[in-house]
């Protein structure tokens, strides 16, 4: 429990206020904490690619009332805190667990709230999504459950790790990819560069990393793959021959037509397609059909809080850096439309 608010009434939040039309920074209220809640200033937050799809929704797509902040990887400190809320101190720094559910089910009780049995009934999936989030001077979290310390790490590694880093860190978990295994890594934004360097720090595979532009391809050469190409004609039959047959695993960050037919095309039987990506692709399942006997097809949203926690230790110990590039919160339509034409090397991240 910590004591008074040491924070100004208002601070800059930029709000969704209308779908089809741009967020816009406002001067809000600096919320009070009540029971469990606790008051974090924002350092960080990162912009997701599926900020764009959230600004892009038609009306009534998504579930989310309107208006509420933007920003769902955040890093801050904590500056005040309900009575209800344990196990925290001011000026704690934290990263937020950005995925909120409805705290009761099997599912949050175990902080998976990525995947809390009552999502369909909510009008949010999380900090950002539906709930007031991190673009802002300052986020209200619901419970001290979603905080993870980070120590001394930067506050702009610790916000995109809570998603461009636990997205590919759960998706990663769920393989297994033993000696002489292949990946590959379909778009190597801010969550696929992250994916490369944790499937190099965490499995024996060699990784293959396609992306349309060569600046990213260079980040994935950084970031540790094998080898990088740019999708053609011919990519599919140039994995199946480079992997000697297929890759065990596919992890797809673009998730539209021509990603998911190329990771169909490269599988090998009793192998992983992640499809991560919401690029608004489909692809048919159907036996006999175009995925090899065996195929796992999975669909993960987010992560744990304990593979949050996990995330930040391997970051704290070095083995992880997610390539950012810093922009003020008053810049934040820049850095979005920035974004949307495949400028950004890595994750953007808004230092309000
Ligand atoms: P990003 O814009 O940073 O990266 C996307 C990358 O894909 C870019 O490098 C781009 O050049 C590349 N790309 C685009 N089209 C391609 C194609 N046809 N072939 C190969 N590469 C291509 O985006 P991001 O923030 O990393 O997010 C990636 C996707 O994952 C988005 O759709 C986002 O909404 C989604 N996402 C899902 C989850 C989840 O939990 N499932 C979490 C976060 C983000
Ligand atoms: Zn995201
Ligand atoms: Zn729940």
């Amino acid at each position: 429990m910590v004591g008074g608010v040491s924070a100004p009434r208002k601070s800059p939040a930029l709000r969704l206020t209308a779908w089809g039309r741009p967020p816009s920074l406002a001067d809000v209220d600096v919320p009070d904490p009540g029971g469990t809640e606790v008051l974090v200033r924002v350092e960080a937050a990162g912009i997701c690619h599926s900020d764009l799809h959230v600004l892009d929704a038609a009306p009534g797509a998504l579930p989310y009332r309107l208006p509420f902040t933007l920003g769902h990887e955040i890093a801050g400190q904590v500056v005040a805190a309900g009575s209800a809320a344990t196990g925290v101190a001011d000026g704690d720094r934290v990263a937020v667990h950005g995925p909120w559910g409805c705290g009761e089910c099997r599912r949050c009780a175990a902080g998976e709230d990525n995947y809390c049995h009552r999502r369909a009934e909510l009008a949010f999936s999380g900090a950002g999504l539906g709930r007031d989030g991190g673009m802002a001077g300052h986020v209200l979290v619901p419970h001290p459950r979603h905080l993870v310390p980070i120590g001394d790490l930067a506050a702009s590694q610790a916000a995109p790790l809570t998603d461009a880093g636990l997205t590919p860190y759960h998706a990663v978990a769920g393989l297994t990819l033993a000696e002489g295994a292949a990946a590959v890594v379909i778009g190597a934004g801010g969550l696929g560069h992250v994916a490369i360097q944790l499937l190099r720090a965490l499995t024996p595979a060699r990784v293959f990393a396609v992306d349309v532009r060569e600046e990213a391809l260079e980040l994935a050469a950084r970031s540790g793959a094998h080898r990088t190409l740019r999708p053609g004609p011919d990519t599919a039959a140039v994995l199946r021959r480079e992997t000697g047959g297929g890759a065990e695993a596919v992890l797809d960050f673009v998730g539209s037509d021509p990603t998911l037919s190329l990771g169909a095309g490269v599988l090998r039987p009793a192998g992983s397609l992640v499809i991560v990506g919401s690029g608004g692709g489909k692809l048919t399942i159907a036996k006999p059909g175009v995925l090899p006997p065996g195929v796992s097809v999975s669909l993960p949203f987010w992560g744990s809080a304990r593979e949050l926690r996990e995330v930040i230790a391997l970051a704290r110990a070095g083995r992880l850096r997610v390539e950012t590039e810093p922009f003020p919160l008053t810049a934040a339509a820049d850095a979005f439309q920035r974004l949307r034409e495949g400028r950004i090397r890595g994750r953007a991240v808004l230092l309000p």
